[in-house]
C-alpha cells in the first residue's frame, strides 16, 4: 500500500526497524505524550508548576564549569524569558538558533541571578518555522502531542511520524478491518481497531496525560487486549494440538499405588500432593503429557518426579531422567538408588553420561535398548550417544534442556510407538502470568510450599569493612566441621564470568538515559529512556557515580582466593571454581567440596546449578549488591540443604543503588522464592527478567507483561472461549459471524508467523 512520506530510502530505513507495513507503522505507538493542550504565557507561569511553553529561541551558550558542561538556552515571549539548562549538554551545542519556534515542558524553578524563572532538563521539541500553517496547528501545538521513538536519524523522528501516522490514519479512514469479533468487543467493553488506533496516536480531546502515560486509556487497553488475545489464541491452538496427538495411558492401579507407597520415605506436602494429582491426571490422558513442574529449591520436585517415574515403570515403560551436568546426574542416580532399595519391584536403574568409558556406555545402551534398564538417568549424552529406547513412556527433563531438546525426544521412541509423557522441571520461580506466556505451551504445576522441619536460614547484609567478622564466623563454622562458599561477580580483574549479571551498571545507562531524555530525535536515548521507564527506575545522579567508583574497586574470585588462604582463611582448605575451568576441572572441585575435601569453595555464579552439598552452611556473597534477585536466591538455596542452621551473608561496598538497596532488603525479609520473582519482574521489567528474547518471551508491540497482568488473564481466558467455540460449532456464540472468524484466524496466522516464533514444545 502506498503512504504518504515513504519512498524507496524512506522503506528501507523502515524496513531496517522492523516495521514492513504500514499496519507496522501504525502500531509503532508513541512511548511518551506531551500536553501541548494550554501552552501557558511566561508572564503568567510560577515557579514548582508544570508548565507547557511555546516560545521563540533567543540565545544559546555552554556554560564550563567544574563539575559537568551545562547547555543553557534562553527562550522567550515578547519581554518574558526563561532560561532552560541542561547539564552534560555538549551535544545540544549548535541545534538551536535565534527566532526558531520551540515547545518546552518541565517543572518551573526559580531562579537565583535573575528574574527569570528556569527550566532544568525540560522536554523540549523544536517546531517548525511556520507555526501557523494548518498542519502544524493540527499536530504539534495545542493539543496532546505524541512523542515517538525515531525510526531513523533526525529524519524519521517524531514530527515525521506524526506527520505520516496522521495521514496514513486519514487514507485508511474507516478501512481498517477489525480482527475480533463484535460480540467481544461489546462483551468486554473494548474499543473498535481503527478508532483505538486513531486515538493511542492522537488522543481525543479529555483524554488526560496521565491515563495515556500509564497506557490506561481505552485505545490502549483494546490493543493491549489484541495482542494479548492473539498470543494465548495461538498457545492454546498449540496446547489442544498436542492433546490431539496420541500418546500413552498410564493405569493407576491398586499396584501402581503400592509400589509408591513402598518407597516414599515421607509424607508429602499439600503442594506435592496437588502437583502429583495434576500429573497423574495427564498420564492416564490418551494424549501426551507436557507440563512444567515449578517449584524452589528444596520444594521437593525430585520426588514427585520419581513418583511418575513410578507409575510409568509399573506400566511396562521405560522412564528417563535427564539432567543439565553430569554431577547432577549422578546426585539423581545416587538418590533414585537409595530410594528404589525398598522397593520389592527392585527396578533396573542405570546412568548414562558423556564421561563413561566406551565398553561402559555400550553396555548401557544396550541394556536401554534391550529393555532391560527401566529408570536411566543421564545427561546430554541419552541424546548424543544415540540411544534407542525399547519402550520410552515418561521423561523428565530439567528446564535448561527445554529447548529443542524435546523435539528430539521424539525421535528417541520407536517409530511405530506412542509418544512419551514429558515433565519439564524448573528451579526457577517465575511469577505466574509470565509462566502463562513463557511456557505457555505447556501446563503447569506449582510446588508453592517447601516440606516441614526446614531450619529458615539466617539472612544478614554485612558492609566490606567488617569482613573481618565474617571471616572469622566462617572459620568458626568450619572447625564446628560445617562448609562454606564465598562467591564474587568476576572471576578475574574486571572482567565478567556473566556481563549480564552487572545490575548496576544497567542503572547507570538508565540515568544517562534520562539526563538527556529531551533530546528526541536521538534514537538510542528514547530507547533508554523508555526501558528505563519501562522497568520503574529513576535514579539520582548520585547513584550512578557511586556505581562507577564502586566498579573500579571490584573483588575477583581468583584475586580473593589467594588474598584469603594467605590472611583471614589460612589453615583452611579453600578451593576455587569458576566458568574459565573446563567441564572436568569443574567436576573434580565440585567433587572434592561434595566429599568434604575442601572447606570453602571460592567461586562465581557457576554454582547455582543445583548442586547438592548438605554439610555447606555459609554462603557468602561479595559485592552482593550487584547481583540479580533471583541469582541471589539461587545462591542462597544452596545452605540450608541439611538439618543444621544456615547462613547467608551478603557483603556490600558503602555506596549502593536505590534498586540495589531494594533488592538486598528483599532478600533479608523473605525466602519465598516467589515473592521474590514477583519482585524483581516488577523492579526490573520482564525483559530484563529473563535477559533476552531468546528465552522465549515474545518481543510486545504495546503490552507489558508486568502492567498487564489482568489483561493477560482475560485474553487467556478468551482465548479459551474463543477455541471451544471453534471445535463444537454448534457453541459458537450466534453473534460470531463466518466472516470475523475468518478474519481472527488470518490474524493469528499473520501474528505468529511475524511475531512469535515461540519455541515449540515438541
Ligand atoms: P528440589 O528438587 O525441589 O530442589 P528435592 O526433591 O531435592 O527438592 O527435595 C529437597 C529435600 O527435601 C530432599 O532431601 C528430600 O528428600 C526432602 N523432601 C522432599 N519432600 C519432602 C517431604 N514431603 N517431607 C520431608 N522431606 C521432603
Ligand atoms: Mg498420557
Amino acid at each position: 500500500m502506498y503512504v504518504r512520506g515513504v519512498g524507496p530510502k524512506v522503506a528501507e530505513m523502515l524496513t531496517a526497524k522492523g516495521i514492513l507495513t504500514a499496519e507496522d507503522l501504525l502500531y509503532h505507538l508513541p512511548f511518551r505524550y506531551e500536553d501541548r493542550q494550554n501552552p501557558r504565557s511566561l508572564d503568567e507561569i510560577k515557579a514548582g508548576e508544570m508548565a507547557s511553553i511555546i516560545a521563540e529561541v533567543r540565545g544559546s551558550a555552554l556554560l564550563r564549569t567544574r563539575r559537568a558542561p551545562i547547555f543553557e538556552l534562553t527562550v522567550g515571549q515578547g519581554r518574558f524569558a526563561l532560561k532552560c539548562l541542561w547539564f552534560n549538554g555538549t551535544y545540544l551545542n549548535g541545534k538551536f538558533h535565534a527566532g526558531q519556534t520551540i515547545a518546552v515542558y518541565g517543572k518551573v524553578e526559580p531562579s537565583r541571578s535573575s528574574s527569570n524563572l528556569k527550566m532544568i532538563q525540560p522536554q523540549f521539541e523544536l517546531l517548525p518555522d511556520d507555526s501557523d500553517d494548518a498542519e502544524t496547528r493540527l499536530l504539534e501545538v495545542g493539543r496532546i502531542t505524541p512523542v515517538y521513538e525515531s525510526l531513523g536519524g533526525s529524519r524519521l523522528a517524531s514530527r515525521w511520524q506524526r506527520k505520516t501516522i496522521f495521514n496514513l490514519l486519514e487514507s485508511v479512514r474507516g478501512a481498517v478491518p477489525e480482527c475480533l469479533p463484535r460480540e467481544m468487543l461489546a462483551r468486554l467493553e473494548l474499543a473498535e481497531r481503527e478508532s483505538a488506533l486513531r486515538e493511542v496516536h492522537f488522543p481525543r480531546e479529555g483524554t488526560t496525560a496521565v491515563q495515556l502515560q500509564s497506557c490506561a486509556t481505552a485505545a490502549h487497553r483494546r490493543l493491549i487486549f489484541e495482542e494479548l488475545f492473539f498470543l494465548e489464541l495461538g498457545l492454546e491452538l498449540k496446547r489442544r494440538r498436542m492433546k490431539e496427538r496420541a500418546g500413552i495411558a498410564f493405569a493407576t492401579t491398586d499396584n501402581v499405588r503400592e509400589a509408591i507407597r513402598e518407597v516414599l520415605p515421607f509424607h508429602p506436602t499439600n503442594a506435592q500432593k496437588r502437583a502429583l494429582g495434576e500429573i497423574v491426571g495427564d498420564m492416564r490422558q490418551p494424549s501426551p503429557m507436557r507440563r512444567l513442574l515449578q517449584g524452589d529449591v528444596g520444594s521437593g520436585k525430585t520426588i514427585v518426579a520419581l513418583q511418575a517415574m513410578i507409575i510409568a515403570m509399573e506400566n511396562g515403560y521405560q522412564a528417563a531422567l535427564m539432567a543439565p551436568t553430569e554431577i547432577l546426574a549422578t546426585q539423581h542416580f545416587l538418590a533414585a538408588r537409595k530410594l528404589l532399595e525398598r522397593s520389592s519391584r527392585k527396578p533396573r536403574i542405570v546412568l548414562l553420561t558423556g564421561s563413561l568409558d566406551e565398553d561402559r556406555k555400550r553396555h548401557t545402551r544396550r541394556q536401554i535398548n534391550s529393555g532391560e534398564a527401566q529408570l536411566i538417568i543421564g545427561t546430554h549424552a541419552l541424546i548424543e550417544e544415540k540411544v534407542e529406547f525399547a519402550r520410552l513412556g515418561l521423561v523428565v527433563v530439567d528446564e535448561q534442556h527445554r529447548f529443542g531438546v524435546l523435539q528430539r525426544f521424539r525421535l528417541m521412541k520407536k517409530p511405530n510407538q506412542a509418544e512419551p509423557d514429558v515433565l519439564v522441571m524448573t528451579a526457577t520461580p517465575i511469577p505466574r502470568t509470565l509462566a502463562l506466556t513463557l511456557y505457555g505451551d505447556l501446563d503447569v504445576s506449582i510446588l508453592d510450599e517447601l516440606p516441614p522441619g526446614r531450619t529458615p536460614i539466617v539472612t544478614r547484609r554485612v558492609r566490606d569493612d567488617e569482613s573481618g567478622k565474617v571471616w572469622e564466623f566462617v572459620r568458626k563454622q568450619v572447625k564446628q566441621g560445617r562448609q562454606a562458599y564465598v562467591v564474587y561477580p568476576v572471576i578475574e580483574g574486571t572482567s565478567d564470568d556473566q556481563p549480564e549479571l552487572d545490575f548496576s551498571q544497567d542503572d547507570a545507562e538508565v540515568g544517562k538515559g534520562l539526563g538527556s531524555q529531551a533530546a528526541d530525535g536521538n534514537a538510542e536515548t528514547a530507547k533508554r529512556t523508555r526501558q528505563g521507564k519501562k522497568a520503574g527506575l529513576l535514579f539520582p545522579k548520585e547513584s550512578i557515580e557511586a556505581n562507577a567508583a564502586a566498579k573500579s574497586g571490584l573483588k575477583s574470585a581468583v584475586e580473593m582466593h589467594q588474598k584469603l588462604r594467605a590472611g583471614p582463611l589460612e589453615g583452611l582448605r579453600v578451593g576455587l571454581l569458576h566458568g574459565r575451568l573446563s567441564a572436568d576441572e569443574k567436576e573434580v572441585i565440585m567433587r572434592r567440596f561434595q566429599r568434604g575435601e575442601i572447606d570453602v569453595l571460592v567461586a562465581t555464579t557457576v554454582i547455582e546449578v543445583g548442586v547438592d552439598v548438605p554439610n555447606a552452611t555459609v554462603m557468602v556473597v561479595e559485592h552482593a549488591e550487584r547481583f540479580g534477585l533471583a541469582q541471589l536466591h539461587q545462591l542462597r538455596g544452596r545452605v540450608g540443604r541439611g538439618t543444621a542452621k544456615s547462613y547467608c551473608i551478603l557483603m556490600t561496598g558503602p555506596r549502593i543503588s536505590p534498586l540495589g538497596e531494594e533488592r538486598l532488603n528483599a532478600m533479608v525479609t523473605t525466602q519465598d522464592g516467589f515473592a521474590l520473582a514477583e519482585l524483581d519482574l516488577s523492579i526490573r521489567g520482564p525483559g530484563e527478567f529473563f535477559g533476552t528474547r531468546q528465552a522465549g518471551l515474545p518481543d510486545f508491540r504495546v503490552a507489558n507483561l508486568v502492567r498487564d497482568r489482568q489483561l493477560l488473564e482475560l485474553a487467556k481466558a478468551e482465548a479459551a472461549r474463543f477455541a471451544n467455540a471453534r471445535i463444537t460449532d454448534g457453541a459458537l456464540p450466534s453473534a460470531v459471524t463466518e466472516a470475523e472468524r475468518a478474519r481472527v484466524w488470518a490474524r493469528l496466522k499473520e501474528a505468529w508467523q511475524r511475531r512469535y516464533g515461540l519455541v515449540e514444545a515438541g
